[in-house]
């Protein structure tokens, strides 16, 4: 079989939650448009509530969609959704832990529900390739939060999918661990799986992808290579901690702030387009009496809201 040049591809893929007596409907997915071209290490970013949950797990069978077509390793999902699933290994956000096995029945376990006969299972070297081998016949429950985070990567992979999604594979995950996870996505990358990662971290983004799609409000709003990305995004961060504490983020101009959930507000500029005096002037303008002031790198959040500054279907990532 010709293997096809999109690991996954997605066109006008829409989502619409069904209301509820005390909400009503969402719009969680307005048109997706996306491909992941083949052997890419491809990032999903994008704000809280912007849809990426959503998209992947259309993609892998578990919420159903309501408009636009998806293909993974070019398979349709309406089409052939057995095939397409068995293209495809999630590892999904959450810790599940099969509490009583221990790493080796819970890989053959999944094996099993996957159809993959006896022998051709990869049981051991999976257990090795995640440094699980010491502890493969140790109970779940024994094993440390990074271990389990390993043994769910381990399981997403038993069937030898040719394209693996990592949901925030590196959350609340110490430094030693998220290298580790990075050289084994790399190790994967290099024998041909097709990885699509979500997370928080600009920095993991810019480690391991080499393209990254925003999503934001259910759209992709930004999709380029990581490098020219991360030039788009240069900007700094003016943290100011307010005398009296504000109810909203005061209209600054051309620039924009955002209102921090510990209530201080941060404002993101690029350095070529507006001076810390620039920034300073717009506050004092606003009338907010300065009690405290920082500056850092604008976190992914900030980055997000200068990116999709004056879209007004822009997503304020305080509400939600
Ligand atoms: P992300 O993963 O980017 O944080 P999600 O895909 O989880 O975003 O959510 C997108 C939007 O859809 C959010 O507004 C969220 O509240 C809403 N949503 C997600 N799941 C459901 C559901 N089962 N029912 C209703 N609304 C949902």
């Amino acid at each position: 079989m010709r293997l096809p040049d999109y690991a996954i591809e997605a066109e006008g893929l829409a989502k619409v939650y069904p209301g509820t007596k005390t909400a009503p409907p969402k719009e969680a997915l307005r048109g997706i448009d996306l491909k992941v071209p083949r052997g890419s290490i491809f990032g999903l970013l994008g704000p809280n509530g912007a849809g990426k949950s959503t998209f992947i797990n259309i993609l892998a069978g578990l919420t159903i969609k309501t408009g636009g077509t998806a293909k993974v390793w070019g398979v349709d999902i309406d089409e052939h959704p057995r095939m397409a699933r068995a293209s495809l290994g999630v590892v999904p956000q959450e810790l599940a832990a099969d509490v009583f096995f221990t790493p080796r029945e819970s890989l053959d376990v999944q094996a099993g529900l996957y159809g993959v006969p006896k022998a051709l299972r990869q049981t051991d070297p999976l257990l090795a390739a995640l440094g699980l081998t010491d502890k493969a016949n140790a109970y779940v429950r024994a094993l440390s939060g990074g271990m389990k985070r390993r043994l769910m990567v381990a399981k997403a992979m038993v069937h030898q999918p040719p394209v693996l999604i990592l949901d925030e594979p590196t959350a609340g995950v110490d430094v030693e661990l998220r290298r580790q996870l990075w050289e084994f996505v790399q190790g994967l990358n290099r024998q041909g799986v097709t990885i699509m990662l979500t997370t928080h971290y600009l920095e993991e983004a810019e480690a391991l992808c080499d393209t990254i799609a925003i999503v934001n409000r259910g759209q992709v709003v930004a999709c380029e290579p990581t490098a020219t990305l991360l030039r788009r995004m240069d900007s700094r961060a003016v943290v100011i901690t307010p005398v009296q504490p504000l109810a909203s983020a005061p209209g600054l101009g051309p620039l924009e702030g955002r209102l921090r959930p510990d209530g201080r507000l941060a404002i993101t500029y690029k350095p070529d387009q507006a001076s810390f005096e620039d920034v300073l002037a717009a506050v004092r303008q606003a009338g907010v009496a300065i009690k405290d002031l920082a500056t850092e790198d604008p976190d992914l959040e900030d980055v997000f809201m200068a990116l999709t500054y004056g879209d007004p279907n822009a997503a304020d990532p305080t509400k939600d």
